[in-house]
């Protein structure tokens, strides 16, 4: 018998602490976890799911044009906003009382509110009062939106918290950041309509991806009519008769009739407790913990965004199930950060798995690159100009694809599965002998014969 009232207490019922929570709790584990918003988290709730709900909304208005091109007359489609909202509510709320029956189910006792740590061993809920005792804490409390330095008028702004429930469809929408998320944004708000202005700091939108996959998006944005303001950030913000105007630093203007801050996130652990728990805090107040999820104090245990490793809801998943699964299960073992794909759905979409081209080429002597862009068949009736892009980066010793990246329709789908066969080691030779499936844009991955010159490289 435990001294504890609990074996496991998760703070947090997001993608990493419902899972560790069920997991131990299978493996006979009493567990509890709490949760001062939603069941279901970020993702569930006002991330991933309901983007991706908004995503396909949006495209809608490229199918309805497209369609003319193979023999359909449309009349002018009408987008309902309210109808929109009313139905990702309900699917959402769907997805929440799933989780909680599989909590239920589970035998994990949950408690809606916010929690605190206490002690190595103790945990305080806030709003009933009351005290708990457990062997083990798990926090899993996520991230938030960050809204960068204080300005005038920060008040007027939305973030990813509050855009999924907007009363109305704004006309104009001015997004703050070149991320995924608002690159995102900026296409589902475009797709449905809105004059849609993208304001970031730095020269070019997603810092960090490939470049080729940068500038084709770009591009591609550009020719949708989604303007890119770069170089330029927020110096103020204040309500005019119409809506807000946005004052940027060299003194221009952006009207809208709402502006939302994209432009990063932050670790939930303000006012967590866990100083006073001994349990150390990395520069931006991510719980720092080691290859277990252990933090620095022994009985804590973290996983997910609050540990600022990778803040995906996939990663968040394996570290809760193999924190669980190596804490309770006795079957030890960690989540594996190679090769993770990820997506931007942004409309033309980005798959991304592997190293991108620069950091490729960062110490190793050859490097093969391997680059398709071309209309996609379905662009032929349908007149869409808009480009397909497909690129494969191999590691000239070893022949092992060590980068894919497209940007194109289904560019999430393709690359799901390219990761499968780069995390096995697959080399060029091995897409080579691959057959094709045709006709579709991803035999284009083995069918490509050619390597790419670059232009300085062609000349000498
Ligand atoms: C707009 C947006 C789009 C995204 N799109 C994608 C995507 O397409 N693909 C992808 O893989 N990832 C995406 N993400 C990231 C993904 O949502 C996160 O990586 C994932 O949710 C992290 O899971 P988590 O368990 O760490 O935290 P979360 O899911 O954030 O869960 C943490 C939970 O803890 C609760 N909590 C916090 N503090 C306390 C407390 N003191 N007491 C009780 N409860 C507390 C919070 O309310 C929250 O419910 C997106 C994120 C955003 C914001």
């Amino acid at each position: 018998m435990s001294d504890f009232d609990y074996d496991l207490f998760v703070i947090g019922a997001g993608s990493g602490g419902v899972r560790a929570a069920r997991i131990a709790a299978g493996h006979g584990a009493k567990v509890a976890i709490a949760e001062q918003y939603r069941i279901g988290g970020t993702c569930v709730i006002r991330g991933c799911v309901p983007k991706k709900l908004l995503v396909y909304a949006s495209r809608f208005s490229d199918e309805f044009e497209d369609a003319r091109g193979y023999g359909w007359q449309t009349g002018e489609p009408v987008f309902d906003w309210s109808t929109l909202i009313k139905a990702k509510d309900k699917e959402i709320a769907r997805l929440e009382g799933l989780y909680r029956a599989n909590l239920n189910k589970a035998g994990v006792a949950i408690f809606e509110e916010r929690a605190e740590v206490t002690g190595p061993n103790a945990v305080l809920l806030k709003s009933s009062g009351r005290s708990v005792t457990a062997g083990k804490v798990l926090v899993a409390t996520g991230g938030k939106p960050s809204l960068g330095e204080p300005i005038e008028g920060l008040e007027h702004v939305i973030t990813s918290n509050e855009v999924f429930d907007l009363k109305k469809l704004p006309r104009r929408i001015a997004i703050y950041g070149g991320g995924y998320i608002a690159v995102e944004f900026a296409g589902i708000f475009a797709g449905l309509g809105a004059e849609t202005t993208i304001v970031y700091r730095g020269d070019k939108i997603l810092r960090g991806f490939d470049e080729d996959l940068r500038d084709g998006l770009s591009e591609a944005y550009a020719k949708r009519g989604i303007a890119i303001v770069t170089n330029r950030t927020f110096a103020s913000i204040e309500k005019s008769g119409s809506g807000l105007i946005g004052r940027l630093d060299d003194g221009s203007n952006i009207e809208a009739d709402q502006i939302l801050f994209a432009i990063g996130r932050a670790p939930n652990t303000v006012d967590l407790g866990l100083n006073a728990a001994g349990a150390k805090r990395g520069g931006n107040g991510h719980v720092v913990v080691d290859e277990t999820s252990r933090s620095s104090t022994e009985t804590i245990y973290a996983v997910g965004d609050v540990t600022d490793r990778v803040a995906l809801t996939p990663v968040a998943i394996r570290e809760g199930h193999s924190f669980a699964d190596s804490t309770f299960g006795n079957k030890a073992w960690h989540a594996d950060y190679e090769m993770i794909p990820t997506a931007v759905f942004s409309t033309p979409e980005i798959g991304t798995v592997g190293l991108p081209q620069h950091l490729a080429e960062e110490g190793r002597a050859a490097l093969d690159t391997y680059k398709a862009t071309f209309p996609p068949l379905k662009a032929t009736l349908s007149g869409r100009d808009e480009k397909m892009l497909m690129k494969l980066i191999v590691d000239g010793e070893s022949d092992k694809v060590i980068g894919c990246h497209v940007l194109g329709a289904d560019a999430a789908e393709i690359v799901q599965m390219a990761a499968i066969a780069m995390r096995l080691g697959a080399t060029k030779a091995d897409f080579d002998a691959t057959m094709g499936l045709h006709p579709s844009a991803a035999e284009e991955f083995v069918t490509m014969r050619e390597r790419w010159i670059a232009p300085g490289e062609a000349a000498g």
